[in-house]
């Protein structure tokens, strides 16, 4: 007689890099990863140069459905950023996110470099304030 466990929804749970406790999620936003261009589509997505020019022709940045970082909580540790990577048999590998993945999402957040999306106005403006403060105190 089959298993009638084995029909059950499967839910993978994510044990903390650090103590192998379980990890939950927090319902943060996924950052998606997206690549500008046919030559980044295809080195990460590893398919053909065709595939890769049809789908840059189609979108003008591709975000990646398989490729994200979202927040996870652990008791022990709190709050950290996990790299998921959906595989084709949807196994989710995972590690913690670097700072190189940031730059791969379209919402960076790295404190340290000014965001591109940023204008180049509102970049000075902050710099100048930056400025002020400083010869102020
Ligand atoms: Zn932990």
């Amino acid at each position: 007689m089959p298993n009638k466990r084995s029909k059950r929804k499967k839910v993978q749970h994510f044990p903390c890099p650090f103590c192998e406790m379980r990890l939950w999620r927090l319902g943060s936003p996924k950052y998606h990863f997206f690549y500008q261009n046919a030559a980044e589509i295809r080195r990460k997505l590893k398919i053909s140069a065709k595939k890769a020019n049809f789908l840059a022709a189609q979108n003008s940045a591709y975000v990646d459905p398989s490729s994200w970082i979202e927040e996870f909580f652990c008791n022990e540790h709190g709050t950290m950023w996990l790299l998921l990577s959906r595989q084709s048999d949807e196994n989710i590998l995972y590690r913690l996110a670097r700072r190189e993945d940031w730059e791969q999402t379209n919402k960076t957040i790295d404190p340290t470099k000014p965001n591109p999306s940023v204008s180049e106005f509102t970049y000075r403006m902050s710099r100048k304030v930056y400025y002020q403060k400083q010869a102020q105190s």
